[in-house]
């Protein structure tokens, strides 16, 4: 069965990217591997525009989600919550045994600077939480302003995740002051799901270093010391290391700037149909994320009629809402490796479709 995943994540991985998976294994100690490893950072650090280093974590994103918090949470973390990621990162933090609290927004509404200044002003938090794309509902919060705020607070450490942001528009960690900022492989990376990238400040690494029940898989000091010899922990999924190396390539050729203007138009393209059809997005539009669009299905269109048409006629499937949206809105991406050719394939699949189910 192969058919073009239209949905968040795991989306379309390239023939080219699976093609990189298939080089020879090397052993991960080997001279091989850390020229490997080292080939990738650059290209990674100038993504996430920082100059910390970018862990090769082989996990999905919720292993380094769980493990920041098992590294720099003493006191208490602030949980900011819009959607299910979000939400379901304060479950985790309690699942870890840390004190956290819910800042709770409506689903589809972004992270309020205000609110955070408000709940960090009880000088109760020494971490916060914060998910950049909150890929359930396309919302994108305002990850400038929210960071001027956090700064005002110089014991809060900041863990920031950007798994569906990454690389479709700037995520700037060091000047917007993260100390912890993470992403996956299946997202906007366009690779197979199982490697996630953690970078990690100085300064969250000295918090780590004052914690003493860190565990050893996620373990912000293991990640350091291993790093610094262009190796990772314990042995890493190779294959994807590959394809990573292949995708960094990719977009350093495509150019940053580029990349991003093509997402942003991708994305707008996607709008625009939706909105020829009389449908507006959950979010507000300011506040639409950019590698996909969540839509208000408010004219009840039968989502799993949809897919199963998509499915068996044209080959490619969207998303038919996550979590308590499900049915109630749908989502499509326009992550990773699409181009405007690609997505005008998927639209004309969608207006056959939905106009033959009367929407
Ligand atoms: C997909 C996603 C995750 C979870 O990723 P896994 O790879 O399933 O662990 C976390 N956060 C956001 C914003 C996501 O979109």
């Amino acid at each position: 069965m192969s058919y073009r995943l239209y949905i968040p994540g795991p989306i379309n991985v390239s023939e080219d990217t699976f093609r990189a998976m298939t080089q020879g294994m090397v052993g991960h100690r080997s001279k091989d591997f850390v020229a490997l490893y080292e080939s990738i950072q650059p290209g990674l650090q100038r993504m996430m525009e920082t100059s910390d280093p970018v862990y090769l974590s082989t996990s999905s994103s919720w292993g380094v989600m769980e493990g920041s918090i098992r590294n720099v949470v003493a006191k208490k973390v602030l949980c900011c919550m819009n959607g299910a990621f979000s939400d379901k990162w304060l479950d985790v933090a309690k699942r870890c045994g840390k004190q956290a609290g819910a800042l709770q927004f409506d689903w589809g509404k972004p992270v309020c600077p205000e609110a955070v200044r408000q709940e960090l002003s009880t000088g109760a938090y020494d971490a916060i939480t914060i998910i950049h794309s909150e890929t359930s509902t396309g919302t994108l919060s305002p990850l400038s302003e929210i960071m001027k705020v956090v700064r005002e607070f110089p014991e809060v450490i900041s863990i920031v995740d950007t798994v569906s942001s990454f690389t479709t528009l700037p995520v700037s960690k060091d000047k917007n002051g993260v100390d912890i900022m993470l992403s996956g492989s299946q997202k906007a990376l366009a690779m197979p799901p199982g490697l996630a990238l953690l970078s990690v400040s100085e300064r969250a690494r000295k918090r780590a270093e004052t914690i003493s029940d860190r565990g050893y898989y996620f373990d912000f000091l293991e990640f350091q010391a291993n790093h610094e010899k262009g190796m990772t922990p314990s042995t890493p999924a190779i294959s994807l290391v590959y394809a990573l190396q292949h995708q960094v390539r990719q977009i350093e050729a495509e150019g940053l700037e580029n990349r991003y203007a093509r997402h942003t138009r991708l994305n707008e393209k996607v709008r625009t149909w939706a909105r020829s059809r009389g449908f507006s997005l959950f979010p507000e539009e300011k506040f639409g994320t950019r590698g996909l669009n969540c839509f208000a299905n408010t004219k009840n269109v039968d989502l799993e009629a949809v897919n199963k048409a998509l499915k068996s006629r044209f080959q490619c499937v969207i998303d038919g809402g996550y979590g308590k949206l499900k049915g109630k809105t749908f989502r499509i991406s326009n992550m990773g490796d699409e181009t405007d050719a690609t997505m005008d394939t998927l639209i004309n699949a969608l207006d056959t479709v939905f106009g033959e189910l009367g929407a």
